[in-house]
């Protein structure tokens, strides 16, 4: 070593200690954490494998079984957002040629239908206009036509706020040997879901939505039947990262490597669900409808409406309709930047036709309302 190597230097970034503003985020996530949640998630971590971790992880899944309402023994978070739970159902149930049929009727289904296409699968849909949803006659035309193996359904469409009613599907597929796969990302924890009661094979959701955590670290779930068709498979499951056969043997007795598991944000996903366990699930699926009601009565005092038909609005994520003539966008701006209110825009067809505004997990409360309420007071056009 002759040549002195030049470094190069942070120098020209001129960067100061960590500063970001305190929102209140109201939109389709994440949503704010826990204070709780963010100390546990402070914690000073240990190592993966450490006996106090894997008994943590335990917890884990007793819990995740708790607020699913399921015995499914393989049910674990998966390292990642709700997007990595998503995929790990399916490159675990899908092998190449499998007829998967996915009911599109927002954003979310239409990225399930493009996963499914990576991995292989022959892919079907049926489609509903935004803010819609299937009924069950739909879903048993669909079924009888297609005869898929895979049956996907989005329980909580967060683009457009429309919940799936999920009673009756299982019985359909049952018929066909098809295995039900839903999206629960923003109904865990804030609207009603049986797993078991409902029949369903396959499930994920995330941690920063109604869990009222931090996203990164998601809930993944798969019944004996969908562990049978993965056990028999000829071929690997297409994804290393998500191979739940040897992700199985690190969450399961034989705790063997597979990845460093994020240990802090398991912290924080441990004391979420242990604040749900505590307040009860009931008691926070409850919370979650009440909270909602009252946002809506709020909105309709200002003179707004809802995008979707109260029977089928979900109480985590809401629509609603920007009012004519005002710019949607531009008022969104001003509630982040002059009030630290996040809400979201719309997506897809409802692209600069609605606002999307969340009450998940740890902002279900009235304040978080009365705050919304009196911040759109001051930006709103007056009419
Ligand atoms: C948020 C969301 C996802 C994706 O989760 P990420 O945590 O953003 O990766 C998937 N499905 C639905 C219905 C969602 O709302």
């Amino acid at each position: 070593m002759t040549q002195a190597i030049s470094l190069k230097t942070s120098q020209k970034l001129n960067l100061q200690p960590l500063n970001m503003p305190n929102r209140l985020l109201l939109g389709p996530g994440p949503s704010n954490a826990h204070p709780a949640v963010l100390a546990a998630m402070n914690t000073v971590p240990v190592g993966h494998l450490d006996p106090t971790f894997l008994a943590l992880m335990d917890e884990i899944q007793s819990l995740l079984r708790y607020v699913w309402q399921t015995d499914n023994p393989m049910t674990i978070a998966v390292s990642g957002t709700g997007t990595a739970a998503m995929e790990a159902t399916i490159a675990n149930s899908i092998e190449p040629g499998d007829v998967i049929l996915v009911g599109v009727m927002g954003y979310f289904g239409n990225r399930l239908v493009d996963m499914a296409g990576r991995y292989g699968a022959d892919v079907r849909t049926i489609t509903k206009p935004w803010g819609q949803v299937f009924s069950l006659d739909e879903l048993k035309t669909a079924i009888e036509t297609h005869r898929p193996r895979i049956l996907a359904l989005v329980h909580a469409e967060t683009s457009t706020g429309a919940c799936q009613p999920m009673e009756g599907v299982a019985e359909l597929c049952q018929k066909y040997g098809t295995l039900l796969l839903i999206d629960t990302v923003t109904s865990l924890g804030g609207v009603p879901i049986f797993l078991d009661e409902w029949g369903v094979d396959l499930a994920y959701s995330c941690s920063q939505k109604g869990l009222g955590c931090p996203p990164g670290a998601s809930p993944f779930t798969m019944s004996a039947k969908a562990m049978e068709k993965l056990q028999n498979r000829p071929t690997k499951v297409q994804n290393w990262y998500l191979d739940m056969n040897l992700l199985g043997k690190y969450w399961g007795n034989e705790r063997v490597y597979h990845h460093t598991a994020p240990i802090n944000m398991y912290y924080a996903l441990r004391e979420s669900l242990r604040l749900i366990a505590e307040e009860g699930i009931e008691n926070c699926w409850q919370r979650h409808q009440k909270n909602a009601e009252y946002l809506w009565e709020s909105m309709e005092s200002l003179g707004l409406t809802m995008h979707v038909d109260k029977q089928y609005r979900l109480p985590t994520l809401t629509t609603v309709r920007i009012p004519e003539g005002a710019d949607g966008k531009a008022i969104a701006r001003r509630l982040l930047d002059e009030y630290n209110v996040e809400v979201g825009g719309g997506l897809g067809e409802l692209a600069g036709k609605v606002w999307r505004v969340g009450l998940m997990g740890y902002n279900s409360r009235p304040e978080s309302v009365d705050t919304l309420v009196d911040v759109l007071r001051q930006v709103l056009p007056k009419s």
